[in-house]
């Protein structure tokens, strides 16, 4: 099956992404995680969207549309994929649509995780991740076991460059503007399915997995 998972920055859509991905063996595509990497290892893609993201900008579509293609290309895709913080834009909404019919597939499923604003902001702000294998925690509800200790990797965590209050604030804006109405889009297309994140993680994932096995 090929998913779109959305949700405003803090939903939880990546600590889904990452349940989801495991649980039916199918990559989870994020781009932000991409970005993030390539920032990491000094490449040219990378310096060119830090300064966007540091602002809470989106980067340029042409340059994620291009990472997206790529990754889909990778053999592990081909029988499924989640795509995480992609399409955010109407202009890469359209792009998938065009490189995914050159394929012959399609999306099957768009999940959207709603939070509301307050939640939102609270979440970001006492957010850290690891740096190596972006496990993400939360220093209130999911704390690793280690103070500033990566539970899966053993790394250091830390609080992302973009989770300060005037760039979530940037951030959620771009979103409204952005991203949110390619919900409508999706809606319109029959192929939205919402739940809420403000759950705990485990029930917030059953949702996802009874709307999931609706349609395998
Ligand atoms: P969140 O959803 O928590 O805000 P992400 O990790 O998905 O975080 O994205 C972080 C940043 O990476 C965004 O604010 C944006 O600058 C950039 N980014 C990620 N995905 C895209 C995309 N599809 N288009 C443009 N910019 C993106
Ligand atoms: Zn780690």
């Amino acid at each position: 099956m090929n998913m779109i998972i959305m949700g405003p920055p803090g939903s939880g859509k990546g600590t889904q992404a990452a349940r989801i991905s495991e649980n039916y063996s199918i990559p989870a595509v994020s781009t932000g995680d991409m970005l993030r990497e390539a920032i990491a290892n000094g490449t040219a893609l990378g310096r060119e969207a830090k300064s966007y993201m540091d602002k809470g900008e989106l980067v340029p579509d042409k340059l994620v549309i291009d990472i997206v293609r790529e990754r889909l290309d990778e053999p592990d895709a081909a029988e499924g994929f989640l795509l995480d913080g992609f399409p955010r834009s109407a202009g890469q909404a359209v792009a998938l649509g065009e490189m995914l019919a050159v394929q012959g597939k399609k999306i099957d499923l768009v999940l959207n995780v709603a939070l509301p604003d307050e939640e939102i902001i609270r979440r970001l702000s006492r957010r850290r991740v690891c740096p190596k294998c972006n496990a993400v925690y939360h220093l209130d509800h999911r704390p690793p076991a280690e103070e500033g200790v990566c539970d899966s990797c053993g790394s250091g965590i830390v609080q992302r460059n973009d989770d300060n209050e005037e760039t979530i604030q940037n951030r959620l804006a771009v979103y409204r503007q952005s991203s949110e109405p390619l919900i409508e889009y999706y809606r319109k297309m029959g192929l939205l399915a919402e739940v809420s994140g403000t759950k705990p993680i485990d029930e917030v994932f059953g949702d996802i997995a009874a709307l999931i096995e609706e349609r395998l």
